[in-house]
């Protein structure tokens, strides 16, 4: 089963679900804006799927089948933390998330304060104004990276590649989720706040300002920020200027946005 066909269904598993909730949001966020639209959506929209084909492409070819391959070895040899504990199938793909959910936490933190890396997350925090598209906006530097980084997790935790190819869904649909330009009312803002990052907070994160810019790491499980200390209350007033003090310019065009980092 761990062979092409396994590749190609988890591939497509995974395009048509994000494809799915891209669209939700973007069909959410059209019908109830959080913040005014003050850059032209279908330049946004064209821009960043422009990038996100680019790094699609790019993983396809050269990380994202070796890496599935590794998982399903990893799983058949017994390797990493979860063949060695042996632990129930729905169980460990639970796990699984969690400790994935957590490392993304801490790989989003060193974005932050490596210069190196930084140079490449920057892109993302250039946008000027955030909404699902953003979550499309990542430099393909920072997510070659990621995937390397990625790959000594699974070496460590072990998970098996339909689990894999779970965490990275997950992620990747509550950064969907946590970009997009709505608000939940406060008092689903307050239930869901202590327990998933929510589009409030994670705007905070993308502020001028950097008392909330530098913090509010979490993907899915908000609770990392909570048990690291890096939370921060979000401000509406702060949170009205979106990008990054020294360039208040988005770079929307896709080539000025791949040389960024080199500038
Ligand atoms: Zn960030």
């Amino acid at each position: 089963m761990y062979n092409e066909a396994m590749i190609r269904w988890i591939f497509r598993a995974k395009f048509g679900t994000l494809m799915a909730g891209l669209s939700g949001f973007f069909l959410l966020e059209t019908r109830y804006p959080a913040r005014e639209w003050t850059t032209a959506r279908g330049e946004r929209l064209l821009s960043h799927a422009l990038l996100a084909l680019l790094n699609s492409i790019l993983l396809a070819i050269l990380t994202r089948g070796a890496l599935l391959l590794l998982a399903a070895k990893l799983e058949a040899r017994g390797w990493g933390l979860m063949g060695v504990l042996g632990l129930p199938g729905p169980v460990s793909f639970l796990l699984s998330i969690a400790a994935y959910d957590c490392f993304t936490y801490w790989w989003h933190r060193a974005n932050h304060r490596v210069p190196l890396l930084w140079r490449f997350h920057r892109v993302h925090h250039l946008d000027t104004h955030v909404d699902a598209t953003t979550s499309l906006r990542f430099h393909p530097g920072e997510l070659l990276l990621s995937e390397a980084v990625k790959a000594l997790w699974l070496l460590a935790w072990g998970p098996g590649p339909y689990a894999l190819a779970a965490c990275e869904a997950a992620v990747t649909l509550a950064a969907q989720f946590h970009h997009a330009n709505i608000d939940l009312p406060d008092a689903a803002e307050r239930r869901l706040r202590p327990l998933v990052m929510t589009p409030r907070v994670h705007t905070a994160h993308h502020t001028v300002t950097e008392r909330t810019r530098d913090a509010n790491f979490a993907t899915i499980a908000s609770v990392w920020d909570r048990l690291f200390g890096t939370f921060a209350e979000p401000d509406a007033e702060e949170s009205r200027s979106l990008g990054l003090p020294e360039t208040p310019q988005n770079y929307l065009g896709p080539e000025s946005l791949l040389l960024s980092p080199f500038q």
